[in-house]
């Protein structure tokens, strides 16, 4: 594989045809795969097929709770108990109620806009101007739900240890507007970067303008390791606490991806008084959860073991499909200069960072060659990737023989444009 930067333009030419013969000899094929959102495959939705017959006729009460009747808001303490053995805070500030994480957080903002939060003065709805920062590369659906309230955007770059602080202290101490940032703290979407426990305490301790100013802390892969080694993080709640910022951070989880993606347990936990501004908000729009479904998730899960034994059968499938991919990047593009990518312990994406002002492209070619990708753009703000190169991998749903393909396609797309731009240079 030759540097393609480096060719001169004669060989660049060559390498052109070639390439562009390779691309249409796999258009040919006429496949069609997709590596766009990350779902669970069915192989991983079958490990909990046992919840579609639990808790069973006859099994309805957790301790003296009747989960078939209203009440509990909170949920049930058994499940709280041991949702806060994985998200490492005290069950009596954790609440499992929605089917999953997404919904709270957008509520969590949505709430905050119209009443404020325990924190504020006034709704952020009556502040002149509301920003949050966004570690980029990120979560599309973080952004949207942004983009839905009308809350301006500031891009921070992402290391490789979590958002660069040295941007996010400066930003935060100076701008009272800014109310929030996006985190992913453990195997972020889509860059399956890790937060080291410096940039948590630097998160924790740091000064920021806004009283009322949250963490909001996605922590959706707490869980999702895609290799032996279990990683811990620190404990962003007890760090906060102890430098005195006890409200600062919002936590959200869920078991979308232990169990049922859309119909598992949601996760919110935070301080006392956070947790009992958002009960306060929750308990006018509903009288309690499916006490039922969490109820049959405690009869699958029973503890914090089931859960990682659980999560061990998930990597089983899981990792085969990382390392078909890593493999299929490093064999067509290893040497060529005009790509890089991440190489996840964990989590549901890999972060393919191709030429400056190739992304596009190169999800346009793959879309012609029968290869949908997440469209360019999605792991930025607004969908604007200022240097079109991001572009986020997810190799979860395809069978494995299908995400070996959908690779190799990938990786030629990615030649070819980067060829097709070295051409116009
Ligand atoms: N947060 C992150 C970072 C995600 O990647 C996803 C799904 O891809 C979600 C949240 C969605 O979680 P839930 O199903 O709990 O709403």
């Amino acid at each position: 594989m030759p540097q393609l930067p480096a060719l001169s333009s004669e060989d660049l030419r060559s390498y052109h045809s070639q390439i562009r013969q390779r691309y249409d000899a796999f258009a040919k094929r006429g496949l069609k795969l997709n590596l766009t959102r990350g779902k669970p495959s069915a192989a991983q939705l079958d490990l909990s097929n046992e919840l579609l017959s639990l808790p069973g006729t006859g099994d309805f009460m957790s301790g003296n709770i009747d989960c078939r009747n209203y009440g509990e808001l909170a949920g049930l303490p058994e499940l709280r108990a041991l949702m806060a053995t994985v998200f490492g805070v005290t069950a009596d500030r954790l609440i499992v109620g929605e089917n999953a994480s997404l919904s709270i957080m957008h509520d969590c903002v949505a709430f905050s806009m119209l009443k404020g939060n325990c924190d504020s003065e006034r709704p952020w709805s009556k502040e002149s101007r509301i920003a949050f920062l966004c570690p980029v590369p990120g979560y599309d659906r973080h952004f949207s739900i942004c983009q839905e309230f009308g809350i301006e955007m500031i891009p921070v770059p992402l290391t490789g240890n979590g958002p660069d602080m040295d941007v996010v202290e400066k930003l935060v101490a100076g701008d009272p507007q800014i109310k929030g940032i996006w985190c992913v703290p453990k195997y972020s979407n889509p860059s399956g970067t890790v937060y080291s426990n410096e940039t948590i305490g630097r998160l924790a301790k740091m000064k920021t303008a806004a009283r009322d100013f949250r963490i909001f802390w996605d922590n959706a892969y707490a869980v999702h390791h895609l290799t032996p080694e279990r990683i811990e993080i620190a404990n962003i709640d007890a760090a906060c606490a102890s430098h005195g910022n006890p409200n600062r951070t919002f936590i959200f989880g869920s078991t979308s991806k232990v169990t049922f993606a859309g119909a598992g347990i949601g996760v919110f936990a935070s301080s006392k008084d956070n947790v009992g501004w958002y009960v306060k908000r929750i308990e006018k729009r509903t009288i309690g959860g499916d006490k039922l479904n969490q109820l049959r998730h405690l009869r699958l899960l029973k503890n914090a073991d089931g859960v990682a034994a659980l999560m061990d059968r998930h990597r089983e499938i899981l990792a085969p499909k990382f390392e078909s991919v890593l493999t299929t990047f490093t064999e067509h593009l290893g040497n060529a200069g005009v790509a890089s990518w991440t190489a996840p312990k964990g989590g549901y994406f890999i972060s393919l960072d191709v030429m400056d002002g190739c992304a596009k492209q190169v999800v346009k070619l793959a879309k012609e060659a029968g290869v949908e990708l997440t469209p360019a753009g999605a792991t930025h703000p607004l969908g604007n990737d200022p240097q079109d190169r991001t572009i986020r991998i997810a190799p979860s749903f395809p069978e494995l023989a299908e995400v070996t393909q959908a690779a190799e396609g990938v990786a030629i797309c990615v030649l070819l444009a980067a060829t097709e731009k070295l051409l116009a240079k």
